[in-house]
């Protein structure tokens, strides 16, 4: 068994489709897979068989804001069609076409001009994220690269950075958790927050309903590994683990890559309540 439990296809910002990105999971010997793009499950959704050789377990990655930052949320084994998750997408589809115009009018500002109806194309019919920006600054040669687009003008505190229009974390949890599934916290090593403040956020999410966090996550030190899952015994979570990949050859590490969960957690898999789609 090995359980992917964070990736993402065309449907946000990962560069595979999601039939193409399970049959990279399978060949690297992925057994559950959970497909977790930005807030949408337009990936999920595209399949019109399930693909065999995998279970995909039904997952999503909500963008919030909590004590005035962007944090996300993986959600795993909901219902993708219950009435609150359903909610919860529009808003987030909501929330992300208005929030690229406000991205796009900041980088016009700074004369970048044509931010918008760049992102626009390269998205498709697929809704638009920061990484369509940071494509368009480097195909216009204002970047060197898509780093030093995040470092200057999209990453957090950055013009590009617009929170204003994501929910809060309560309201994340609460879509996932209403329609039965697990909240996990994604990533927690990568908000570079103190240790305290981490603290506090782990208290927030799970006084919020949230149970799980990402212990593992893509490539990290063990050092990391032993500090999340030391965390996750403090706050008495389950543990998740995921490549976060986005596509070959990006920065982010392929499917099913990433060193086992340290002995001691209790794997988020063992409470999945609805495991398989379909099943
Ligand atoms: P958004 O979902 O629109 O807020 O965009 C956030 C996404 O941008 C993340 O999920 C990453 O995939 C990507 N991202 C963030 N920082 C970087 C970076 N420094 N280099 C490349 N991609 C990044
Ligand atoms: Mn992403
Ligand atoms: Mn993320
Ligand atoms: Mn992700």
């Amino acid at each position: 068994m090995l359980y992917d439990l964070h990736c993402h296809s065309t449907a946000s910002d990962g560069k595979l489709s999601p039939q193409d990105l399970c049959a990279r999971a399978i060949a690297n010997g992925v057994t559950h897979l959970a497909i977790t793009d930005h807030d949408t499950l337009a990936g999920w959704q595209s399949f019109s068989q399930l693909p065999a050789d995998i279970s995909l377990i039904s997952g999503i990655e909500y963008s919030c804001v909590w004590s005035g930052m962007t944090i996300h949320i993986v959600g795993l084994g909901f219902d993708p069609s219950h009435a609150v998750m359903q909610s919860g997408l529009a808003i987030q589809a909501d929330a992300r076409d208005k929030r690229s115009l406000i991205i796009a009018e900041r980088l016009e500002k700074l004369g970048f001009k044509g931010a918008f109806a760049a992102a626009r194309e390269y998205a498709g019919v697929n809704q638009i994220g920061r990484p369509h920006f940071a494509r368009f600054l480097l195909e216009k040669n204002h970047v060197n690269s898509i780093n030093q687009a995040f470092d200057r003008y999209l990453g957090a505190g950055k013009p590009g950075d617009v929170k204003a229009l994501w929910p809060e974390l309560e309201m994340a949890v609460h879509w996932i958790t209403e329609s039965g599934g697990i909240a996990v916290l994604a990533h927690p090593a990568r908000y570079k927050m103190t240790n305290m403040k981490l603290r506090r956020l782990i208290m927030a999410f799970k006084a919020a309903g949230g149970s799980a966090m990402e212990v593992v996550s893509g490539s990290q030190s063990r050092h990391v590994t032993s500090h999340m899952a030391q965390l996750c015994d403090d706050y008495d979570l389950l543990a998740s683990q995921g490549s976060d990949f986005h596509g070959p050859g990006s920065p982010w590490q392929e499917l099913g890559r990433f060193d086992e969960l340290p002995k001691r957690c209790r794997p988020v898999w063992e409470q999945l309540p609805m495991l398989e789609l379909g099943a």
